[in-house]
């Protein structure tokens, strides 16, 4: 079960406090602390930083330091992320992110787009050798293109399991390091 072990309660009338402990909304594996004189919490496991919303936003949480301003509404017993448009985030934000979008999706659908016009005007012949070898190279083109569009869009968002999975990560490759 998720979050099995943490000790925290699962009151839904728990209310958020810098007082209190709670789960980290990025990794969802560390917990968060008050920091010592700051408005703010702390993750002991991913080290991100977040502040408390104001009025009417007290029971949320903000991340800082993110070019996304990522908000968390504490429910009682969870997080849940609000739509952008709560986070507080103005209207340059807004064009910032659709010319991301666009750059992102030109970028993998251009380099897509020029592969498949050259198989499309310049066919090989059926029964040429490596007939199949431009429409594979197509498919390569879409996914290498797509994968880094992918690991664009989880590195900006911080989504939790990919957040999870960099941890998971550092952890494996810092004790290979120990051992060797
Ligand atoms: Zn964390």
């Amino acid at each position: 079960m998720k979050n099995r072990g943490w000790g925290i309660s699962r009151s839904l009338d728990r209310p958020l406090t810098l007082e209190d402990t709670y789960p980290c909304p990025i990794c969802e594996r560390g917990h968060l602390n008050s920091l010592a004189l700051m408005e703010s919490m702390g993750c002991d496991r991913c080290g991100h930083l977040f502040t408390l919303g104001d009025p009417p936003l007290d029971q949320c949480l903000q991340v800082m330091g993110s070019p996304q301003p990522l908000l968390w509404h504490w429910v009682g017993s969870r997080w849940r992320l609000l739509p952008q448009g709560q986070a507080g985030g103005d209207r340059g934000l807004h064009w910032g992110n659709g010319l991301l979008w666009g750059l992102g999706l030109g970028l993998v659908g251009l380099p897509t787009a020029i592969v498949g016009l050259g198989c499309y005007c310049f066919p090989l012949l059926p029964d040429a050798p490596l007939a199949w070898f431009p429409w594979v190279w197509l498919g390569l083109t879409f996914c290498a293109h797509g994968s880094w569009f992918v690991l664009g869009l989880v590195e900006y968002y911080q989504v939790p399991r990919y957040v999870s999975f960099k941890l998971w990560l550092q952890q494996q490759f810092s004790l290979s390091l120990f051992f060797s």
